[in-house]
């Protein structure tokens, strides 16, 4: 016997959608035809066709059984039906990818680009497409945490905020190739240990990974990318520490070539042991006693700025991600 659901059943509906959970209990949904053409260009498809002589029906209109999970059909509905409760999924939460998985396959299988978009539009937020955002949820992260991590551990004792292996493992099955930039840097600013049952090891601020859910081209790529990362950095900042190092600044009293490149030979230094050389450069480009000559300070902030964007701009590329 199928249960009508409580609210996604709408007396003026024209059509009813059938479907089961995993324990076999059938739902009905009666919805609009209208609706549905106009968010899913299969359904479209579907309700042009001639209706079947004998078609079968229930409560007076026409029934259509589908293949997929009760449950998933009601979250998709509500994103229809229910537009008023955004978002789609809770922010930075740590099981988001599993919550949308099934949204992005049903909106994938009956072709609803706008509530693809949305999802994808959301799953960007968490796994940012430019530095600025990236900055941006650094920024949010950071101010989630206490300064000395105690109070986020009090409050949650396993690592809350989105796992990167997921969102790769989602990125894959749903294409969205957007987001595997941003995951697979995150992924390679971690340690192995940095495991979900584990996070007290784990820096910068106990973020983990669920590892065994990476395929071994996923490894390869994450390898790649973490050994590509070092040698970009190395070399542009070589490369900025000649260029700036063949000017005196005689206006300003203290400017000292060698004051400069030393600098540059340290943050150098820095990045080659940094696990998260983005939050590195970053660190730098904001510290006020790097050198004497202000001009000089100037053109060194300068300068690991454009690296930073350089290195952003590279990820897909390090991390092989192109093909
Ligand atoms: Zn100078």
């Amino acid at each position: 016997m199928a249960q009508r659901h409580a609210s996604l059943y709408f007396f003026d509906g024209n059509i009813a959608l059938m479907a089961s959970n995993n324990f076999g209990e059938k739902t009905v949904f009666r919805v609009h035809q209208s609706i549905l053409s106009h968010y899913s260009s299969v359904f479209a498809d579907m309700l042009t066709m001639p209706p079947v002589r004998e078609a079968e029906t229930y409560d007076d209109v026409p029934l259509v059984y589908l293949p997929d999970n009760a449950e998933e059909i009601e979250s998709l509905l509500k994103t229809i039906y229910l537009p008023r409760s955004p978002p789609l999924y809770p922010r930075l939460t740590r099981c988001a990818p599993r919550i949308i998985y099934h949204l992005l396959n049903l909106s994938n299988k009956y072709e609803m680009n706008e509530l693809r978009h949305d999802v994808v539009l959301q799953l960007e937020a968490d796994w940012p497409t430019s530095l600025a955002r990236w900055d941006q949820l650094e920024g949010e992260i950071a101010g989630l945490a206490d300064p000395d991590g105690d109070s986020m551990r009090y409050l949650f004792p396993e690592d809350p905020l989105p796992d990167p292996a997921s969102a790769i493992q989602l990125a894959y099955e749903c294409r969205v190739p957007t987001i595997l930039p941003a995951a697979f840097y995150q992924l390679s600013r971690l340690s192995i240990r940095c495991q979900p049952d584990n996070p007290s090891r784990c820096k910068p601020w106990r973020r983990t990974a669920n590892w065994g859910l990476l395929t071994a081209g996923d490894l390869r790529r994450l390898l790649l990318g973490r050994e590509g990362l070092l040698q970009v950095a190395d070399s542009m900042l070589a490369t900025g520490a000649s260029d700036i190092d063949s000017q005196i600044h005689w206006v300003v009293d203290r400017c000292r070539g060698s004051e400069r490149m030393e600098v540059m030979d340290k943050i150098r230094e820095e990045c080659q042991s940094a696990p998260d050389i983005l939050a590195t450069l970053r660190g730098r480009t904001t510290t006020e006693e790097l050198l004497t000559c202000q001009i000089c300070r100037r053109r060194i902030r300068d300068r690991l700025k454009q690296v930073r964007h350089a290195i952003w701009t590279k990820l897909p590329k390090l991390f092989q991600l192109e093909d």
